[in-house]
């Protein structure tokens, strides 16, 4: 079985894709993370749980696709951490806890319909996380040592 896949690295750079300016960053794992995937990972949109730097277990969506930074031969793996920071936290270390799938990755007509998707995606992870057999994961060992 290959969900529940847990992962951590320290958080780099994007390729400045603007997350930040439509209110939605996403923390950036490493290529070297990246490569490590199994393969069954598809690409889409993913939710669980993740933690910055030793930080209290916070609910995330995260998106795992083809990166034309790359020409799309290697994937990207990006967390949207639900919870307002109050700093940026490149450079520190990530840990992730990718719990279930939720859609594929497809282009949108518009911006405003991208944002709106984005927002659905976060509602309905934070609905999942909070049932039972995926909150327990809060308190996985992976996040507490
Ligand atoms: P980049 O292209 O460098 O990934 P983004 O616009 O996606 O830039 O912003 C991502 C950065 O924002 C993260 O690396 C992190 O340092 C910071 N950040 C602040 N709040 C969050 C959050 N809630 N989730 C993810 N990243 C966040
Ligand atoms: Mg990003």
């Amino acid at each position: 079985m290959t969900i529940p896949y847990f992962v951590k690295g320290i958080v780099v750079k994007g390729f400045g894709r603007g997350s930040k300016q439509l209110g939605i960053p996403t923390a950036n794992f490493p290529i070297e993370v990246v490569k490590q995937l199994p393969e069954c990972i598809k690409t889409g949109i993913y939710f669980g749980f993740a933690t910055v730097d030793k930080s209290e277990v916070f609910k995330m969506v995260m998106s795992i696709g083809w990166n034309p930074y790359f020409q799309n031969t290697q994937k990207s793996m990006e967390i949207h951490i639900i919870h307002q920071f109050d700093e940026d936290f490149y450079g520190l270390e990530m840990k992730a806890c990718i719990l279930g799938f939720m859609r594929p990755e497809k282009s949108f007509d518009s911006l405003d319909a991208l944002i709106l998707a984005i927002h659905n995606d976060i509602e309905e992870a934070k609905r999942k996380l909070g049932e039972p057999e995926f909150e327990k994961y809060k308190m996985d060992v992976f996040f507490h040592t």
